[in-house]
């Protein structure tokens, strides 16, 4: 489930919620409550769960989103999206490693030691009931175990002149330049074609 200490899924979640935004496109898909919700029904991994460090809170029933938590999350998105635009620039990687340690201290995130049948592992929770707060801990953390054990060039901006996606590239080769396929492919094509065009 959990390779070295992060978790892939909780990664790609970082980066799905960057990539909510579209610079270039002008896209956001993160303007209202509901697509928070949607956001968060589709990543299940980033779910506080039951027995977190939420106080003993059991079963808080369906999620009461509220504008303060859009705003919340929204404000961590720009900081999940800077890391990852700062990590592949070698003089400012230590900006982002700044970055993502501010946001775990804000976050309150602590490391909490789990058991599940005859497994043990330690994750990082927040000690807060904010939605935000937890979001911030567990994907901050989790691009922090990337850094710490794939080297920060490993977090990076898609090549792509029309894309500006983000990506975090956990292949064993680690030299991924394109956010995906689809963006490699048109790069590629595009490539061809200034070649093959009269100068
Ligand atoms: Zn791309």
């Amino acid at each position: 489930m959990q390779d070295a200490c992060y978790d892939p899924s909780v990664v790609q979640a970082a980066v799905d919620l960057a990539n909510t935004l579209r610079p270039i496109k002008g896209e956001d898909a993160l303007e209202t409550v509901e697509q928070l919700r949607d956001f968060l029904d589709g990543h299940p991994e980033v779910e506080p769960p039951a027995s977190a460090a939420t106080h003993g809170q059991q079963g808080t029933g369906p999620r009461q989103l509220t504008r303060a938590d859009l705003a919340e999350v929204r404000a961590l998105r720009e900081t999940v999206r800077e890391v990852l635009e700062r990590a592949d620039a070698d003089a400012d990687a230590v900006g982002a490693a700044a970055l993502i340690n501010d946001g775990l201290r804000r976050s309150r995130a602590l490391p909490v030691l789990r058991h599940e049948g005859d497994r043990w592992w330690t994750e990082v929770a927040s000690d807060s009931d904010r939605r935000s707060a937890h979001l911030a801990a567990t994907m901050l953390s989790a691009l922090a175990c990337v850094i710490a054990t794939l080297g920060p060039a490993r977090l990076g901006v898609c090549a792509g002149p029309t894309c500006r996606a983000t990506f975090v590239d956990l292949s064993r080769n680690g030299s991924k330049q394109y956010c995906t396929r689809t963006c490699a492919h048109r790069a590629s094509v595009a490539a061809y074609r200034s070649r093959r065009s009269p100068r």
